[in-house]
């Protein structure tokens, strides 16, 4: 169909690479839920309707809805991009049929404005987090923006950005690129990556920043991830070409400026600031390994969530290698928590978040050792359906960590 060749343009290419084999739907978090009881469901399934209609062999309208909530259950893990031998960028694929079409709609309104939502509400975090405490506040979202009530809400706090210097100082400069999680909900583990680095002799400060945009891509509106996109290269590699290295804690914030800025803008900058990023786990290793840094001796357990996002940048080794070297035995838990960002925050899906994250609640709950995990939606959903308190890697090496 027309309206598919001309919209996905080199991702038409994608679809019809694909030889159907499967391997994807082993790996879809989605996929393997009990509501993907249809072949239609699967990934492997939306492949081959996408070929059909390319192909002339199906009447199914693009832009129909219900094709568009088929379309919805991919929620861009990325986990199948490791395990497709014909190479299709599924996810990539799958936010450029969404963007068919335009549309408006309530969300999308919402998402082309988040940055500036998150950081007024983060201003005024006592009033935000008592509106969204109350069950009024949290059906006035869900009418507003479609957040289920009984979705895990993160509390607002103080903005990070507006607690950490706006510009290098003495030391290692390092330039923290925050994104909205860190910087308008968990403004104190921020605070505390910044105060470690400082201590180690890094120069720690936030230059101007918009949101990574991740949600921007996700829903489809590639324009408006694009305009954050050069914004935010911009921005960073003028810190870049000063000697600054790009700082990330959080695995979407690295992963928007390692693989999707450089994928979205297809230029030089960006890759130059892509090559320039690093985790603060990154610099904990290197700190580690030029032996600035030592593990107290000790012994301890701990359960390492997997979030797709950490397996999607690579980071998942790096962080279990760290935490044995800090002396921890660590069980890897591999599975989907479901929350995929906002995707298992939205009404229609939050129910189907918990069908993907139910096998991992159901092996951790009551666990008696902590929970780690990368990612923050995560970490939010996994404390709030399993009942135990999650935390980032660096918080449970920060603790280890001998002090200097
Ligand atoms: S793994 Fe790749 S080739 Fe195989 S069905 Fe999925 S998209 Fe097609
Ligand atoms: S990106 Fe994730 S949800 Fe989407 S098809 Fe791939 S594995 Fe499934």
């Amino acid at each position: 169909m027309d309206v598919l060749w001309e919209g996905l343009g080199e991702y038409s290419e994608d679809i019809l690479r694909c030889i159907r084999c499967g391997f994807c739907n082993s790996v879809c978090p989605t996929s393997n839920a009990s509501f993907s009881y249809m072949a239609s469901k699967t990934s492997r399934g939306r492949l081959v309707m996408l070929q059909s209609i390319l192909r002339k062999s199906s009447t199914i309208n693009p832009l129909d809805r219900e094709f568009r909530r088929l379309i919805d259950l991919c929620f861009g893990c990325r986990r199948c991009l490791e395990v497709c031998p014909a190479g299709v960028r599924i996810p990539q694929l799958m936010w450029r049929v969404r963007s068919l079409g335009g549309g408006g709609g309530r969300l999308r309104l919402m998402l082309k404005h988040y940055g500036a939502i998150e950081k007024t509400a983060s201003r005024i975090h006592r009033l935000s987090n008592l509106i969204l405490g109350s069950r009024l506040g949290r059906r006035i979202l869900q009418t507003l923006a479609g957040i289920d009530s009984r979705a895990p809400f993160p509390r607002f706090s103080p903005p990070l950005e507006s607690m950490i210097k706006q510009s290098p100082g003495q030391g290692r400069p390092l330039a923290y690129f925050i994104d909205i999680f860190t910087n308008y909900h968990e403004s104190g583990l921020g605070l505390r990556v910044a105060g470690f680095l400082e201590r180690l002799g890094y120069s720690v400060y936030a230059p101007v920043q918009r949101e990574a945009g991740t949600p921007l891509l996700e829903e489809g509106l590639l324009e408006e991830a694009k305009q954050v996109a050069r914004f935010n290269v911009s921005s960073l590699l003028r810190e870049v070409e000063r000697g600054a290295r790009i700082l990330t804690s959080s695995p979407a914030a690295y992963l928007a400026l390692k693989r999707d800025y450089p994928e979205l803008l297809g230029d030089e900058d960006s890759r130059v600031v892509a090559e320039n990023t690093v985790d603060v786990l990154e610099i904990i290793r290197e700190e580690v390994d030029g032996g600035r840094i030592r593990f107290r001796e000790g012994r301890g357990r701990l359960i390492y969530h997997s979030s797709c996002f950490s397996k999607a940048t690579g980071m998942s080794g790096l962080i279990i290698g760290l935490l044995e070297s800090a002396g921890y035995s660590v069980e890897v838990r591999e599975e989907c928590c479901g929350i995929a960002g906002m995707w298992g925050m939205m009404r229609e899906h939050y129910e189907e978040a918990l069908d993907v994250g139910s096998r991992l609640f159901s092996k951790i709950r009551g666990a008696d050792v902590p929970v780690v995990s990368q990612s923050e939606t995560c970490r939010l959903q996994i404390s709030h359906h399993a009942g135990v308190r999650t935390l980032h890697p660096f918080e449970a090496l920060l603790g280890r960590i001998q002090s200097r």
